[in-house]
């Protein structure tokens, strides 16, 4: 069975990359729900960064809202030979130790890379680790990272945008800029895998967050491990990446996903400006271990 029949985005589906409070998102996994329904989404993935701390809080507001359609995933950080990649997982278990451990881990590594960034840009700017915390809406539970310092500099009056924040002190190019010790891909890969889940890598034709973008190697031989599919509709990969990632994704056959990589007010992208088509959706369900939820 092939997978890949979409070579143009789909126009109705899902949005199945979506960031909430429990990370860098600036709204609930409620508000989430009921967005997605008002502009009329078959369903919605919650993909916070390393945790699946958000999911009861969107189960709830599934049920509630009455958009039970729901993925269950998280973005996961990784490191591929200093490429730095996100990777969507779906539908894992989400008690299984290996992953608990691998998300533990990349979160005390977060903490403490945010908090060295603060201790320097607190040189010079008017914002403390306090107030960078405060923009943690869930504390603890929440997967700290530069957005909140981004967010503690607006409250301060340094920048009017969490978008203007991340062109100036805290982009990749500044000098306060510390990255995020984090797992490899193919650590990512056989840890969802063994946790029951399904891997999709997220924007990988996006220039704008790495210098050097994966090579077609490097993702054939994930590809070679188990990996699901690509996010090839995504605002941040251009034309000519998308081109490149669908032949990869038909030579492979491969699931090819799309989404908005959400974030509330945090960035412009728009709730449901990319979507997955349902079929995709279903294949991903029957791949994971966990059951779609609201099915
Ligand atoms: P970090 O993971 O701590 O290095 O922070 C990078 C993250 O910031 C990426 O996952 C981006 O999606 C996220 N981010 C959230 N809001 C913005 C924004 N307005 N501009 C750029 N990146 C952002
Ligand atoms: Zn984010
Ligand atoms: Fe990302
Ligand atoms: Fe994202």
């Amino acid at each position: 069975m092939t997978h890949v029949g979409i070579t143009a985005p789909p126009a109705v589906g899902w949005d199945i990359h979506c960031h909430t409070v429990f990370s860098d998102g600036t709204e609930t996994p409620l508000t989430l729900l009921e967005q997605a329904k008002s502009r009329g989404l078959q369903g919605v993935a919650i993909t916070d960064h390393d945790t699946t701390a958000g999911w009861p809080d969107a189960e709830t507001a599934a049920t509630q809202v009455g958009l039970p359609l729901l993925l269950r995933g998280t973005e996961i950080t990784a490191d591929d030979c200093r490429v730095s990649v996100h990777m969507l997982a779906f539908q894992y278990d989400p008690d299984n130790a290996q992953i608990r451990e691998m998300f533990a881990n990349t979160r005390d590594a977060r903490l403490r890379r945010t908090k060295r960034m603060v201790e320097h840009i607190a040189e010079d700017y008017p914002i403390t680790w306090q107030s960078v915390q405060a923009q943690a809406h869930e504390g603890l539970r929440t997967t700290i990272g530069r957005p909140h310092i981004a967010d503690a500099l607006v409250a301060a009056g340094v920048y009017r945008t969490r978008s203007e924040a991340f062109a100036g002190v805290v982009s990749t190019s500044s000098k306060y800029y510390i990255p995020t010790p984090s797992p490899t891909t193919h650590d990512v890969v056989g840890a969802v895998k063994a946790a029951g889940g399904v891997t999709v890598i997220a924007h990988a034709g996006d220039l704008s967050r790495n210098r050097r973008l994966l090579s077609d190697e490097q993702i054939e031989s994930l590809i070679a491990e188990g990996l699901d599919g690509l996010e090839v509709w995504h605002r941040g990969n251009p034309p000519q990446q998308r081109e490149r990632l669908l032949a990869i994704a038909t030579a492979h056959d491969l699931l090819v996903t799309g989404g908005s990589d959400w974030h509330g007010k945090g960035k412009p992208n728009e709730l449901g400006e990319n979507l997955t088509d349902e079929a995709t959706v279903r294949e991903i369900a029957r791949r994971g271990v966990l059951p779609l939820f609201g099915a």
